[in-house]
């Protein structure tokens, strides 16, 4: 089982330059995939992982959009997966705030338990948590799974997962280097 993080890994964030901010999408017309996303879950599924996605969609509770909206970004999102051949086995979102103290939101370890139920030991073993923010290498390591962390490796977010002695397995620039290198194994 291969858990992705959705925002930042397999959609684009959403910059706003005007008022300086990067967001998840708030409305299914501003989802756009990351270049390759889409392919490299098709990989990941050739070279025998199903994908999960696992991931927090804090705006309804937050009032910045709805709850439809959220719904029809995601349904966005896994269609233009589907479009370049990639096959999500299930998705778990967490629509709760911070604020909530809920059990689900990561780097709680509840959405990551919801993709797990029923994988075998084994499979267990041998999955990983993927992610371009510290909470899904932290939630991932609380579960003892392997964990990617994606992104470019700035000194800062380096300094962060040091502060929270996260380790993570591997550091890829991407979900395609992910993906290639994993399928090469
Ligand atoms: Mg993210």
């Amino acid at each position: 089982m291969i858990i992705l993080d959705r925002d930042g890994v397999i959609n684009r964030l959403v910059v706003d330059p005007e008022q300086g901010t990067v967001n998840s999408p708030l409305h299914p017309s501003q989802v756009q995939l990351v270049p390759g996303a889409g392919e490299a879950i098709t990989i990941l599924n050739q070279a025998g992982h199903r994908v999960s996605i696992a991931t927090n969609q804090p705006a309804a509770a937050k009032g910045t959009t709805t709850m439809a909206n959220l719904e029809a970004v995601h349904a966005r999102v896994l269609e233009l997966v589907r479009a370049q051949g990639g096959l999500v086995t299930s998705s778990h979102i967490c629509f709760h705030k911070s604020e909530d103290g809920c059990s689900c939101r990561k780097p709680a370890t509840g959405l990551l338990e919801q993709a797990l139920g029923g994988v075998s030991d084994r499979e267990r073993r041998e999955s990983w948590m993927v992610g371009d923010g510290i909470t899904d290498v932290e939630a991932g390591a609380k579960l003892g799974l392997n964990t990617v962390y994606i992104g470019p490796r700035r000194s800062d977010h380096l300094h962060m997962l040091q502060e929270r002695e996260l380790n993570p397995t591997q550091f890829f620039s991407s979900l395609m280097d992910f993906a290639k290198w994993i399928s090469e194994r």
